[in-house]
């Protein structure tokens, strides 16, 4: 099984973070969309 990382990254400001699961990757997306209301892509890197 391979591993990988999950980028969010936040279209609206500079937030930014790394994530080894997909799970912590969209609770920390969803986090900021609800803290700022800014617009919070998700993506895998390999
Ligand atoms: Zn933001």
């Amino acid at each position: 099984m391979r591993q990988h990382t999950f980028h969010v990254v936040c279209h609206d400001c500079p937030t930014e973070h790394l994530s080894d699961t997909e799970r912590d990757a969209a609770r920390l997306a969803a986090d900021h969309e609800n803290a700022a209301g800014h617009d919070v892509a998700v993506g895998r890197v390999d």
